[in-house]
């Protein structure tokens, strides 16, 4: 006797003929950071706690994009998804999903570190695949104005803890800004090399929740790739795909370093993404303003069939890409700590 099956699976395809294959979820909008290209020093209003998806909802629409769509790269970011308690317990019921041919969408997580040594061992026994950690200065007072808050140390001591729990490679994001600290490209660049670590500088976006975002103030990924490889040779590392970053090697075989250039040279015609809210909206660019309420199609007793239309119809709008620097662009009405960077 053969086993009960559901659908078959079909390939989630846009417009433009992209597949989606990832899909990034916030479990939050808070944070205990307040970094400045990102949140206003004060004065956040957060979503009511009864508003954010439940774990079990989390799973449910997980399972729906897994099963049905083969979307196989899941990465939990916020807000801080760290201040989400019980965080571990969510990369576990993550972890019991399976793709239609039985394997294992790739877990990531996104996460400020400060506080990943207290969850570092506890994430990967649950789970947990890989980890992107952000860190915007390596000196600790710029850190502190950067972030408004003074912990630097404690975001190194992620990293590291991060590492000895056997996440490999950790990858480090920097958002650079020009005139704040754009002049440690090379230093992240040397400091990346000696603690191999892969370091990924991302071009400064129209998402900060004060409105100061300037194209003067965005550092290109010419500039960056220039100022790196005059100290430390670089060739390319080839074939993107989906994936944000252009990667390159250094020429010394020291490891390899990235850049998101999604500013200066947008790479939406590859873009395999879709972003999940913690109020469970389905959103289909970072600068979308279109949003698809899978927490309504949830709570109202819909059945994976509904959440599978819905999921669709979200997909059947994306655009072909953002048009940052056009004069038709439009900031989203939520920043980037409220959508899910
Ligand atoms: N709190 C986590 C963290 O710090 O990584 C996850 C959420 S955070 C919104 C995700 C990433 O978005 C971080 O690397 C952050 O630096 C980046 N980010 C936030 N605002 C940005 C902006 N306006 N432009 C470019 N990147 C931004």
């Amino acid at each position: 006797m053969s086993e009960p099956h559901g659908p078959d699976p079909v390939d989630l395809v846009d417009p433009f003929g992209r597949t989606v294959r990832d899909l990034r979820i916030s479990v939050t909008d808070r944070c205990n950071f307040r970094c400045t290209y990102c949140m206003p020093a004060e004065g956040m209003t957060w979503m009511p706690r009864e508003e954010l998806l439940t774990f079990e909802e989390i799973q449910r629409v997980v399972r729906v994009f897994v099963e049905r769509f083969g979307v196989d790269g899941i990465r939990l970011t916020g807000g801080e998804p760290t201040v989400r308690a019980h965080l571990p317990v969510l990369v576990g019921k993550l972890a019991t999903l399976r793709l239609p041919g039985g394997g294992r969408p790739d877990l990531a997580l996104t996460t400020n570190g400060a506080t990943f040594r207290l969850l570092a061992h506890e994430l990967r026994a649950a789970g947990l695949d890989r980890v992107n950690i952000s860190i915007d200065s390596l000196q600790r007072d710029r850190f502190a104005l950067m972030t408004r808050r003074d912990e630097l140390p404690r975001v190194l001591d992620g990293i590291e803890a991060a590492q000895e729990a056997g996440f490999d490679p950790v990858k480090v994001n920097v958002v650079l800004e020009r005139g704040v600290n754009d002049d440690e490209v090379v230093d992240f660049a040397r400091w990346g090399r000696e603690r191999g670590v892969e370091v990924r500088f991302i071009e400064f976006m129209p998402l900060d929740a004060t409105g100061d975002w300037r194209v003067a103030k965005v550092v290109g990924q010419d500039e960056i790739v220039a100022a790196i490889d005059a100290v430390f040779p670089l060739e390319p590392v080839p074939a993107r795909g989906a994936a944000p970053a252009d990667r390159w090697r250094y020429r010394d075989g020291r490891g390899t370093v990235g850049v998101i250039p999604s500013v200066t040279k947008p790479f939406c015609g590859d873009c395999d993404r879709v972003r999940l809210t913690a109020d469970g909206q389905l959103r289909t660019c970072l600068f979308e303003t279109r949003e698809f309420d899978l927490r309504a199609v949830v709570r109202s007793g819909g059945t994976d069939d509904d959440l599978a239309a819905e999921i669709t119809r979200a997909v059947g709008t994306k655009w072909a890409g953002h048009s940052i620097g056009q004069v038709h662009f439009l900031r989203p009405n939520r920043s980037m700590s409220q959508i899910g960077g």
